[in-house]
């Protein structure tokens, strides 16, 4: 096959250069190197732990290292300073918070304020359909673990001790602990960690450009999805399905919109079966999509809803989970009967995260965050998804403030650049030479600004990436 023969050559011939975006990487911060930190998602030959960039301060979309190099921060930390780097506000709540009450728990019935004002506020912000209770947690991670367990204590309570499995889809990321990596449809978050737990199965990924088949519309190929989930639900018994989870636009698999009808038909499928349905929000929550919660944008009815993330902007760890009346109404009649229910973390509902988060909230009602985010979607979406036209990508794909790229060798899904040419994070050293920094995954680039971004920091952001895209153009061809 001469064309393999041809690409087997060129690869050869581009492997000295294989090393130039790690050395562009490290040129930044040569006084660190290695260090005592077993970092997340670093060391390994994608990600280097010698020389880190070490990031100093913060302010509006910026970061700044410690050697005063200035970057745009397009993933806005990890898709959650959705307030920007220097909140005034939000630093205040939580001066005022340890100064009054740094800690207090929220078990045996003490509580505290802060939290139970936030879950008032919650209940009262999630519109999509009505929840009935907030339970506080510290992560998405510590979230998605939380709805597996409420989702077994329910059904146990239920009399239904086999509908205990839960479908996910492939590459989701629902976070990193063992019960949410498992339930993360990415294969690195699996390998040598012995996950996924068998009780999780995996149905597909939504992606209409890469997986359609020819001829197939947006339409058809949702369809051709929920008929597969169908089957899979049939195979496995309705009765051993317990839940399914979704991000209502995936994140970390690479910004993958869903297709046209596919929240509909997908629904249906779950409700035909008895079978809970559950938002993973944690990226989408808060006006990413241009509504306040990706459930609004999509007409998800959900029975189980996990934050984080933008909840504090990130200024503290806090997530939580949403829970339907039908679904609190047996976890109380449960705990009733067993005498408590046993469930949660020294962390639950800590009142300076809580008064964080209640002031997020606040600022993003009284700044009409989602007007705004609606205001800067149009040159966000349309001035990036202009670069489409370039040779090296197949798509760019995204809605709100929210935008993935993918690099691809003659703009199709089958032809991947060779991996070890470093495409992707060769793109995203010259977004970091160019004063912005991107998250890289393999050949995908995701991009996520804070909230608060501005039209000309949009335009700062757009330059960035054209820049960086005729460098890394020059360099493939
Ligand atoms: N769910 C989604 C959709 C996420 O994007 C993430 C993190 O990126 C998580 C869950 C896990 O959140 P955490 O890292 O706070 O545990």
């Amino acid at each position: 096959n001469v064309r393999l023969l041809l690409r087997s050559a060129l690869r050869t011939a581009k492997a000295p250069f294989q090393s130039r975006w790690i050395s562009a990487l490290a040129e930044t911060s040569q006084s660190f190197k290695g260090h005592d930190m077993l970092a997340p998602f670093t060391a390994g030959w994608q990600t280097t732990d010698q020389n880190p960039l070490v990031i100093e301060k913060s302010e509006g979309c910026y970061v700044y290292d410690v050697h005063g190099n200035k970057y745009l921060d397009s993933l806005a930390g990890l898709w959650s300073t959705a307030l920007g780097g220097n909140e005034p506000r939000l630093v205040a709540a939580a001066t005022a918070q340890l100064n009054t009450l740094p800690f207090y728990h929220s078990f045996w019935n003490r509580t505290t304020k802060p939290s139970l004002d936030l879950a008032k506020e919650l209940l009262e912000t999630f519109t999509a359909r009505k929840m009935a209770k907030a339970f506080f947690v510290n992560s998405g991670s510590e979230a998605n673990d939380t709805q597996v367990k409420l989702v077994w204590y329910y059904n146990n309570a239920l009399g239904r001790p086999n509908k205990k499995k839960f479908i996910a889809r492939s590459k989701a990321y629902h976070g990193s602990t063992v019960i949410s990596a498992s339930l993360s449809g990415l294969p690195a978050l699996h390998q040598q960690f012995d996950l996924p737990a068998p009780f999780v199965l995996h149905t597909d990924c939504p992606h209409y450009w890469r997986y359609h088949l020819p001829g197939e519309t947006e339409e058809e190929f949702a369809t051709r999805l929920a008929n597969n989930l169908e089957n899979l639900i049939l195979k496995e018994g309705p009765e051993t399905i317990a839940a399914f989870i979704a991000e209502p636009v995936m994140g970390a698999g690479g910004v993958i919109l869903p297709p046209a009808t596919y929240f509909d038909k997908i629904q249906a499928v779950v409700k035909k079966y008895d079978i809970l349905f559950i938002a993973d929000e944690v990226i989408c929550a808060f006006g990413r999509l241009g509504e306040m919660f990706g459930s609004d944008e999509y007409n998800i009815k959900p029975d189980l809803v996990s934050l984080a993330k933008a909840l504090s902007s990130a200024y503290m760890p806090i997530g939580a989970v949403l829970v339907s009346p039908e679904i609190s109404d047996v976890i109380y009649s449960q705990s009733n009967k067993l005498g408590s229910f046993s469930h949660g973390f020294t962390y639950s509902g800590h009142p300076v995260s809580c008064a964080v988060a209640l002031e997020a909230l606040k600022i993003y009602k009284e700044r009409n965050i989602v007007e705004h985010v609606r205001r800067m979607t149009p040159k966000f979406q349309d001035e990036l998804k202009a670069f489409s036209k370039s040779p090296i990508i197949g798509e760019i794909r995204g809605t709100g403030l929210i935008i993935g790229t993918e690099f691809v060798d003659n703009k199709s899904p089958n032809d991947p650049f060779p991996p070890e040419w470093g495409v992707g994070a060769y793109f995203g050293a010259q977004c970091q030479k160019h004063g912005m920094l991107v998250r890289v995954a393999g050949d995908n680039i995701m991009m996520c600004p804070s909230l608060i971004i501005s039209g000309e920091e949009l335009d700062e952001l757009i330059s960035s990436y054209g820049k960086a895209l005729k460098d890394t153009e020059e360099w493939v061809a």
